[in-house]
């Protein structure tokens, strides 16, 4: 079957570059040509997120290290700052790892702002909160360095931060966030296939998780300090994966990091113009649209023009691009165009000249 391109906000599309970096001949986990495959990629891990902090791999989606944040770092409440489907299943998360949780749910396509933050954590009821910086399902960015900048007013609570689909695409200084977690996996804007998931943790969550009972051992962040230190993860790792990592790592450093993001901004810039075009309007609230990917509404909202979404991905298909229909509760109402990982203007040209042929055949 003739390969249909990704487009989608997650998976997105692997290169043949990146493919071929995953067949590199296996080797042991525990042997110095993985300690020195990891050794090599670590300063550029480490640059990419602002940090002198070591930076973790784990083998697992990014769920996975999600849901071991809670294990690690929560002992007396979360509180879960929700605006879309993967923020709010952070509470659900929370709750099935036994831990007394709350909510701050604004609605979707909504951000979340950091006065609202700030008004929970004046409870005093909470060690930890959990946000997410770019809200896939929604396509909506949230201010993280003024909510960052919360941690010095509340210093003993934990802030988690997923950057699922915004690590890679927009400047993320961890050390200089302050925060505490940062966490992505990998086949958003990474562009790396899926079962992989990069983290880094502050001096401070590393001290906390150190004393928190029950926080088992795949996900323990103790562990992968510890292992770190050594060039190494606390059990197997998905070694392909982190051939492909160091390859991706080389060709984010070869364009530079500032290039990558101001293409990352042109490429989003072209989507909204397709959709302006078009007669769409955006889903998210004005001024917190995502940069890696556009939600587009689709009556949703009041406003803008609606179309039968099914129909232009059924044409979009048969001309060799996946396109995403919507997420959960706006599924149909809105669809998402991804311009995450290798994309490019022309390669953007190329997909809304087949969307612009689609959209006249609807
Ligand atoms: C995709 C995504 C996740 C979930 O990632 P998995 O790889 O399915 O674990 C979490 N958060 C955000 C923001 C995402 O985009």
């Amino acid at each position: 079957m003739a390969h249909v391109k990704l487009h989608i906000p997650g998976p997105v599309e692997v290169s043949p570059k990146t493919f071929a970096a995953l067949a590199s001949p296996m080797i042991g986990h525990r042997g110095q040509g993985f300690k020195d495959l990891y050794a090599g990629i670590q300063p550029r891990l480490q640059a990419l997120l602002s940090s002198r902090q070591l930076v973790y791999l784990s083998t697992s989606s990014a769920w996975g290290v999600m849901e071991g944040a809670i294990r690690n770092l929560v002992t007396k409440k979360v509180l879960n700052c929700m605006c879309g489907a993967f923020s709010d299943k952070w509470l659900d998360v929370s709750k099935r790892c036994g831990k007394a949780a709350e909510a701050l749910q604004v609605p979707w396509g909504s951000p979340i702002r950091a006065e609202q933050v700030d008004a929970k954590l004046a409870t005093g009821q909470f060690d930890a909160l959990t946000l997410i910086h770019n809200e896939t399902s929604t396509g909506t960015m949230s201010p993280l360095a003024e909510i960052a900048a919360l941690k010095r007013k509340y210093p003993d609570v934990m802030f988690i931060v997923d950057a699922v689909s915004s690590m890679t695409a927009v400047p993320l200084n961890f050390d200089e966030l302050g925060i505490d977690v940062l966490l992505a996996g990998t086949q958003k804007a990474f562009a790396l296939p899926p079962g992989l998931a990069v983290f880094v943790c502050s001096p401070a969550a590393l001290a906390k998780a150190a004393t928190v009972a029950d926080r088992g051992y795949y996900f323990d962040f103790v562990e992968f300090e510890k292992n770190a230190k050594e060039n190494m993860t606390p059990s197997t790792p998905s070694i392909p994966h982190v051939y492909a990592l160091a390859s991706k790592l080389e060709e984010f450093f070869a364009e530079g990091l500032e290039q990558r993001y101001a293409r990352q901004r042109q490429t989003n810039q072209q989507t909204r113009d397709w959709a302006a075009r078009h007669g769409f309007t955006l889903y998210p609230e004005a001024g917190f649209e995502s940069i890696t990917l556009t939600c587009v509404n689709n009556g949703a909202r009041p406003g803008g023009r609606t179309i039968d979404v099914a129909k232009l991905q059924k044409l979009a298909k048969e001309r060799g691009f996946l396109i995403d229909g919507g997420y959960g509760k706006i599924k149909g109402t809105t669809f998402r165009i991804s311009n995450m990982g290798d994309e490019t203007p022309e390669t953007m040209s190329t997909l809304f000249a087949a969307l612009d042929d689609s959209m006249q055949k609807l």
